[in-house]
C-alpha cells in the first residue's frame, strides 16, 4: 500500500481543469471538467490512509473514503464504485455539490502543511465512470414484497429512501406537486453546479427499478393526506422547505424586487426548454440590469452567479457581515469574485428607492459588534452612513422556513417544533402521527442535499422495521 498511497509529499492537490471565467460567464454548463483517468489515480494516491479518518466522520453519509480512494490509485474502479454507491444513492451529485471545505476535505488530516485530498472530485470520477461504463444498474430486488410506500417529495430525501425501499421490494409510490422529478436539485440549484442530465438519468434509473411517479400532483390539494394513508402501509414527508424569508424595509413591494427561489427557478425552467413567463417578459431576467442580491448564502451565490450569465451590467451582493462570517462555502464566492460579481460586505438594505419600479438601494454601513448568545458577532447599524446603490433588479436570499404543514395537509395532529419543522422521534424517525414518517429539509430547516440524502436513507430503514414488525404482528394476530 504505502508504495501506491502517500504520494501527498510529491504530488501538489490539483482540482479538475477549472474553465476560464471569461468563457464561464457565457454559458450555463459546469465550470469543472472531469479528471483524466491517470489523474484521478495520482489524486487518489495522495491520501495517507489515516487509522482514524476525520474525512469519513465529517462526511454525513460516513463515506468509506480512503478505501475507496485506495480502489481509485488501484485503478480498481468498478470495485470503488461499488464500495461508494453502497453508502450514497447520488455520489456523482454529491461529489459536486457538496460544500466539502467544510466536510470530507475541511477534516482531511493529509498533514500539516499539505492541501487536501480532493475527495469530491474523485467521488464524482468514479460514479461518472460508472455511468458511462454501464456499471449503474436498474434494481432488480430478490423478492417482491406486497406492502406499497408512499412519499411525498421527488427532491433527494425522497429519492434516497424510494431507492432504499425498493432495493428491500417494496412497492414504492412518489408524489411531487412539481412537473419534474428532483425537487431543488432540478429547480433551485443552477446547471452550472449540477448539470440537469445528472438528476435527469437517476430519474430514469428509478423508473426503470419500477418506482412509480405521480408528478403534478400536490398532497393537501390533489391527494389528501388520509387517502394517501389508506393507499400506502407507510408515508413519507420529504416536502423540503419553501416560505421564502422576507425583507422588512420600505419599498419592498416595489416592481423589481423578486424572491431568490423564484428568480433560480425560471432559469432553470427556461435552461430545459419551458416557457417561463418571468423570463419572456424580462420581469426574472437579468440582462442589461444592474442586479443586486441580498444575502451571504449559497442561494445568494447561485443568484449572483446566473445574473452574470444572463448579461447583467452589474452584479452586486450584499451581505451584513463580512467575508469571514458568512454562511455560503468560500469555494462559491471565489467563483463568484472570478466571474465579476462585487461583494458589499458588511452592508444591510434599509429601504427600496423608486417610483414604479424599484430604482436604488438604500443601504447602511454595518458594524459588527460583541457576540451574541449563539458566538455570532450582532450586527449593528453605524448611523449616517447610507449608500444608495443603482438597482433594477433586486433579489431577495434570505433563507426559508417551513410551511405550516399540518395546514397545508390537513393533518392537525402533525406536530412541528418551534421552527415550524416536523417534530419527530429520531430513533423511529416517524412523526407524531402513526405510520408517518419524515425526512430531509422539512425535519431539518433549509441543509444540504447530503443530509437529506442521510436521512433519507434512515427513513427507509425505519419504514422497513416499521412494516416488517407491523406484519409480524397481523401473522401473530391471525394466528390467534
Ligand atoms: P427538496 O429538494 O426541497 O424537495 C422537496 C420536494 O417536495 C419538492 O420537489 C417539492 O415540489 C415537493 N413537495 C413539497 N410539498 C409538496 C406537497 N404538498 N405535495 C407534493 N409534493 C410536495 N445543497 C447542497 O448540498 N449543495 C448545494 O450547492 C446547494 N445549493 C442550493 C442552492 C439553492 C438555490 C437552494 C435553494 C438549495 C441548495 N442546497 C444545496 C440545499 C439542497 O438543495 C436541499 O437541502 C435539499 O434539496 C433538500 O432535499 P429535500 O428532499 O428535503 O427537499
Ligand atoms: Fe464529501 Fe459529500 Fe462525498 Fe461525503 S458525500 S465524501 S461530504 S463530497
Ligand atoms: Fe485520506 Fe485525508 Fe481521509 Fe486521511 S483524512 S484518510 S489523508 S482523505
Amino acid at each position: 500500500m504505502a508504495e501506491r498511497m502517500l504520494k501527498f509529499v510529491g504530488t501538489s492537490q490539483a482540482m479538475p481543469d477549472k474553465r476560464p471565467a471569461a468563457e464561464r460567464r457565457r454559458d450555463f454548463d459546469e465550470i469543472y471538467s472531469n479528471y483524466a483517468r491517470e489523474k484521478a489515480a495520482e489524486q487518489a494516491a495522495r491520501c495517507s490512509q489515516c487509522g482514524v479518518p476525520f474525512c469519513q466522520i465529517h462526511c454525513p453519509l460516513q463515506n468509506n473514503i480512503p478505501d475507496w480512494l485506495k480502489l481509485t490509485a488501484e485503478g480498481r474502479l468498478e470495485e470503488a464504485y461499488e464500495l461508494s454507491s453502497a453508502t450514497n444513492n447520488f455520489p456523482e451529485i454529491c461529489g459536486r455539490i457538496c460544500p466539502q471545505d467544510r466536510l470530507c476535505e475541511g477534516n482531511c488530516v493529509i498533514e500539516k502543511g499539505f492541501d487536501a485530498v480532493t475527495i469530491g472530485s474523485v467521488e464524482k470520477f468514479i460514479t461518472d465512470t460508472a455511468w458511462s461504463q454501464g456499471w449503474v444498474k436498474p434494481i432488480r430486488p430478490r423478492r417482491e414484497r406486497p406492502e406499497s410506500v408512499g412519499i411525498i417529495g421527488a427532491g433527494p430525501a425522497g429519492l434516497a429512501a424510494a431507492e432504499q425501499l425498493r432495493r428491500k421490494g417494496y412497492q414504492v409510490a412518489v408524489y411531487d406537486r412539481y412537473d419534474r422529478v428532483g425537487g431543488l436539485m432540478i429547480y433551485g440549484i443552477p446547471n452550472f453546479k449540477l448539470e440537469k442530465d445528472i438528476v435527469q438519468r437517476r430519474e430514469k434509473l428509478l423508473r426503470d427499478s419500477k418506482v412509480a411517479f405521480h408528478l403534478g400532483c400536490e398532497i393537501g390539494r390533489d391527494v389528501s393526506m388520509e387517502e394517501l394513508r389508506q393507499r400506502h402501509g407507510a408515508v413519507l414527508i420529504a416536502t423540503g422547505v419553501y416560505k421564502a424569508r422576507d425583507i422588512q424595509a420600505p419599498g419592498v413591494g416595489l416592481p423589481g424586487i423578486a424572491a431568490a427561489l423564484d428568480y433560480l427557478t425560471a432559469a432553470n425552467r427556461s435552461g430545459l426548454g419551458d416557457a417561463v413567463p418571468g423570463i419572456e417578459s424580462g420581469a426574472l431576467y437579468a440582462e442589461g440590469k444592474n442586479v443586486v442580491v441580498v444575502g451571504g448564502g449559497d442561494t445568494a451565490m447561485d443568484c449572483v452567479r446566473t445574473a452574470v450569465r444572463q448579461g447583467a451590467k452589474s452584479v452586486k451582493c450584499l451581505y451584513r457581515r463580512d467575508r469571514a462570517n458568512m454562511p455560503g462555502s468560500q469555494r462559491e464566492v471565489k467563483h463568484a469574485e472570478e466571474e465579476g460579481v462585487e461583494f458589499v460586505w458588511l452592508s444591510a438594505p434599509q429601504a427600496f428607492l423608486g417610483k414604479d419600479h424599484v430604482s436604488h438601494v438604500r443601504t447602511v454601513r454595518i458594524h459588527l459588534g460583541m457576540p451574541d448568545a449563539s458566538g455570532r458577532q450582532t450586527p449593528q447599524e453605524i448611523p449616517n452612513s447610507h449608500v444608495n446603490i443603482e438597482a433594477d433588479l433586486v433579489l431577495k436570499a434570505l433563507g426559508f422556513d417551513p410551511e405550516n404543514l399540518p395546514e397545508a395537509l390537513a393533518t392537525p395532529d402533525l406536530g412541528v417544533t418551534s421552527w415550524g419543522t416536523l417534530d419527530i422521534d429520531w430513533r423511529s424517525m416517524m412523526t407524531s402521527v402513526d405510520g408517518v414518517f419524515a425526512a430531509g429539509d422539512i425535519v431539518r430547516g433549509a441543509s444540504l442535499v447530503v443530509w437529506a440524502v442521510r436521512d433519507g436513507r434512515d427513513a427507509a430503514e425505519r419504514i422497513h422495521s416499521y412494516l416488517t414488525t407491523k406484519a409480524l404482528n397481523a401473522q401473530r394476530i391471525a394466528a390467534e
